[in-house]
């Protein structure tokens, strides 16, 4: 190296370093958007769903739902998904509050609302059609969809649990689990994080229900239920 060349590599590693402060500034920048859209996106779902509980019989808000699925999927991730976390929170809110796919689209974009879209059952369809749709799509949603319906099974079968609905009694809350487990079988691409969840989750289910049925007090008996 000549004394002559030093002020231009001197230069050329400025010049390199201010590129890198300005990658690491916009990723800085685009991580607070994330968490911002995030944050809007809970706020968002605990002002619609404000009025709803759980049908459980601690009556949990509803927000506390949200609130484990949208963490189940954002632990479950390989990889940065910001959207998917978003939609995590929304999964609820076009089958349960006035807020529509439109309405998303504007908010959130459109991969949120196609997101919230694929995951939301048609409301004005009974009860049991609607669960026979969930198994017969299953196999058809995409990838990103199955994560999310899979932390939504998970929140739900942990509430039956934990907190089970007052009138729901050992069969109820078998036809539950197995209905879950059909659904959750027709999954091309399951997260593996959130499949070994659920795995863990129907295991604690059947070794209180096989401790039940052989006669001792583990899972207390719900009202009505003999
Ligand atoms: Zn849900």
């Amino acid at each position: 190296m000549t004394v002559g060349d030093a002020p231009i590599e001197d230069e050329a590693r400025q010049i390199e370093g201010i590129g890198e402060s300005i990658e690491m500034a916009t990723e800085t920048r685009s991580e607070i958007r994330s968490v911002q859209d995030i944050l809007r996106a809970a706020c968002f779902a605990g002002e619609e769903h404000a009025s709803e509980r759980r049908k459980g019989a601690a009556q949990e808000p509803y927000i506390n739902h949200l609130l484990e699925v949208a963490g189940l999927v954002a632990n479950a991730l390989t990889e940065p998904d910001t959207d998917l976390v978003i939609a995590a929170f929304l999964h609820d809110i076009i089958e349960n509050t006035r807020v529509s796919k439109d309405d998303l689209l504007h908010k959130f974009g459109p991969d949120v609302a196609e997101l919230v879209a694929e995951v939301t059952d048609d409301r004005s369809l009974p009860q049991a059609e609607r669960k026979r749709r969930q198994i017969v799509h299953a196999s058809h949603l995409s990838v990103r969809a199955q994560t999310i319906k899979l932390a939504d099974k998970i929140s739900n079968l942990r509430g039956i649990l934990n907190s089970p609905p007052a009138d729901w009694g050992l069969p109820r809350k078998r036809e539950y689990f197995a209905f879950a487990n059909k659904v959750v079988d027709g999954f091309t691409a399951p997260n593996p994080f959130l499949k070994a969840e659920f795995d863990t989750t129907q295991r604690k289910f059947e070794n209180l229900t096989g401790l039940a049925s052989q006669g001792k007090n583990e899972v207390p008996r719900t009202q009505g239920e003999s």
